[in-house]
């Protein structure tokens, strides 16, 4: 038997993996597995080109527990090494290679464990879990097999052994902190998360099945057997190519993808590209609605259908995150940190490619079944807004099909709404003035005064809304937002015939005067307006640009600092042709007058769902006296 150190030149690594810096021990079993499926695939590469002169057969990967030697097994029946090879191949090459991921760690403090799904520290990562480990291995080639241990000190064994079956044996002496890897239960859900779809058949015990008596005909003569419990699927949809998949078989991909999810996908995207990197995957519009919180089931990273993460922050642009699906690449670097990797070339030019796939697939969804595309909207526009929000690239493209609804269920694109409206609502100065509301009950009067007016009223109802405004009215010419309760919609679109003012200067004055000494000043700023004498007499407002910034500072980002915390302010608009307006100016009593004046405010606050709590109570009770 041949002793030797495994590398006497370097300082010891074992304790470092031992204790290994990030918490993610399981992902052992992860790269073991890996190690015997490459293994595997090599040697039917070996076997296709004619240099391996053995029956390929149909090999699987076996993983086994031996609770009471309080041993783990992984057995492969691929290509196997001669003694050499161990020599050279997990001596030298595999330590070297679980050196340097070390090192990289270390400068990281070991903190950082932003190496994504951390790849690279191959073999060696059995340490983490096993005080002691054997190798058993033969090669396809014509040698005696070999036996390698080593008990986590730099100190090896390397021997000849009597094994005849081709292939690698790996057998984990399992640490005594790390006895939860003997449970079946944690191997299984491990097997699951890393290996569900990985091109060799993974098996893990057996398992009872129904199959058909021999020598009978009838079908219903079943015989329960004992069968390989196989974890994987090896051929998973997104190995395909989308001409030999139909509808069904994405659907029920993505019930396999997530088994806990009941709700069907609204449409699917399938990558695939070979140049100028390698990519594959498939991406779904889950249905989302209002919900922008990150759901727990995300999009899924693989390299070459091995689990790596669910977390593709910086190789998916982040509006992209919201999807489903899977991802494979082998060409998306993993060993190195999430910042170093947003910087990269290749994996900008992905997530470049995403994005311009996933406009195109909109493009044509819209262009081929406009009503179903209109009928998806309010569960994709999140994604939409979004994306046309932070991506600059995607909001050029979604011209062609974003959507702007209107409060009564018109879906416009950009350029169809200009055409509509650019007769009936462009101001003064040229610019196309588009109404919104944000909520069709609380703005429920506003929205029937404008359209009373011929207005085109849009529903724009999502949490981003007031960024993507912003973003519209700087990127496309002349145009500007106005909510339908924003400051005086009449004011920027002077269309009709100026109403002729009831009150002349004089009585406009006192009237003012009167009304400011009861209306509080901190809070409305009240301005008199001749408007048709069917309209409201009393209108609160707010101002566009105010309540706009003060969504932008709530929601995040882009509004102005510290405009979260500035006090409401509106405008209290009085239509000075309102019966109930003169009647205000011409009553004799202050009593009467300020009831008048409180009573009507509270009228407007209570229809801009401003009136609340202790006004509120008191508005009623008031309410009450006045009719009994
Ligand atoms: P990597 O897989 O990234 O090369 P590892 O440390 O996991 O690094 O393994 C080092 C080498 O050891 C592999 O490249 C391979 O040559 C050899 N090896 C590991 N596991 C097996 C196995 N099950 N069968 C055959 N060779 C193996």
């Amino acid at each position: 038997m041949a002793t030797g150190n495994i590398n006497v030149s370097v300082e010891n690594i074992f304790p470092l993996i031992k204790k290994f810096l990030y918490s993610d021990h399981e992902i052992f079993l992860r790269e073991l597995i890996s190690n015997a499926t490459d293994a595997t695939l090599k040697l039917k590469h070996l076997t296709n080109i004619g240099e391996a002169k053995v029956d390929y057969g149909s090999p699987k990967i076996e993983v086994k527990i031996d609770k009471e030697n309080k041993q783990l097994h992984i057995i492969d029946q691929g290509i196997g090494m001669t003694k050499d090879e161990v020599e050279k191949y997990i001596n030298q090459i595999a330590f070297s290679g679980a050196e340097e991921f070390l090192e990289k760690y270390k400068e990281k403090n070991g903190k950082d464990t932003g190496i994504i799904g951390h790849f690279g520290l191959g073999f060696y990562s059995a340490f983490m879990v096993a005080s002691k480990v054997e190798i058993l291995t033969k090669s396809y080639k014509d040698e005696p097999a070999a036996r390698w241990t080593c008990d986590g000190s730099p100190e090896y064994t390397l021997e000849e052994t009597d094994k005849t079956e081709r292939g690698t044996e790996i057998i984990l002496h399992i640490a005594d902190d790390s006895t939860e890897f003997l449970e079946e239960g944690r191997i299984d859900s491990l097997l699951h998360k890393y290996n569900k779809f990985m091109p060799i058949p993974i098996k893990f015990g057996t398992k009872e099945a129904n199959v058909a008596k021999e020598d009978t005909k009838e079908g219903d003569k079943k015989e329960k057997v004992e069968i390989d419990n196989i974890i994987n699927n090896p051929n998973p949809a997104w190995t395909k190519q989308p001409a030999d998949l139909n509808e069904e078989d994405y659907k029920s991909f993505y019930r396999e993808l997530y088994p806990m999810q009941f709700e069907e996908p609204l449409f699917n995207i399938h990558l695939n590209v070979d140049y100028p990197f390698n990519l594959t995957g498939i991406l779904y519009f889950p249905r989302l609605g209002q919900d922008m919180n990150m759901q727990k089931d995300r999009i899924q990273l693989y390299q070459n259908q091995v689990y790596v993460t669910d977390n593709v922050e910086g190789i998916v642009p982040e509006f992209l995150t919201m999807l489903r699906g899977v991802i494979d690449s082998p060409d998306i670097p993993l060993n190195v940190s999430r910042s170093y990797l947003q910087a990269d070339g290749a994996v900008k030019k992905i997530s470049s490619y995403i994005t311009r796939k996933v406009a195109d697939k909109l493009t044509s969804l819209f262009n081929d079944n406009r009503e179903d595309f209109e009928k998806k909207w309010n569960d994709i526009k999140i994604v939409i807004e979004y994306g046309m929000l932070s991506e600059d690239k995607f909001f050029e493209k979604s011209n062609k099909f974003a959507l702007y609804p209107t409060v009564d269920g018109t879906y416009f694109t950009f350029e169809e709404l200009q055409e509509k409206i650019k007769d009936t609502q462009t101001d003064k100065d040229g610019k196309l003035v588009i109404l919104y509301a944000s909520n069709k009950d609380e703005q429920h009067a506003y929205i029937e005064a404008a359209k009373e007016k011929g207005y085109e009223v849009l529903l724009l109802d999502s949490p981003i809304v007031s960024h993507l405004i912003q973003k519209l009215e700087s990127e496309k010419e002349k145009v500007s937002f106005v909510r339908v309760d924003g400051d005086h919609i009449d004011n920027l679109i002077k269309k009709d015939d100026e109403a002729i003012s009831k009150l002349n200067e004089e009585e406009k004055t006192t009237l003012k005067t009167i009304l400011e000494e009861i209306v509080p000043k901190q809070k409305f700023s009240v301005q008199l307006e001749a408007m048709d004498s069917n309209a409201s007499p009393f209108i609160i407002t707010q101002p566009e640009f105010m309540r706009r910034m003060k969504e932008m500072s709530q929601t995040g980002g882009g509004g102005m600092f510290g405009m979260g915390n500035m006090p409401e302010m509106y405008n209290l608009v009085v239509n000075t042709n309102h019966e109930l307006v003169i009647e205000i100016l011409n009553t004799k009593t202050k009593k009467k007058q300020e009831r008048l004046i409180t009573q009507a405010l509270d009228l407007a606050r209570l229809s801009q769902n401003l009136l609340k709590g202790e006004e509120l109570t008191a508005f009623i009770k008031r309410s009450y006296e006045m009719i009994k």
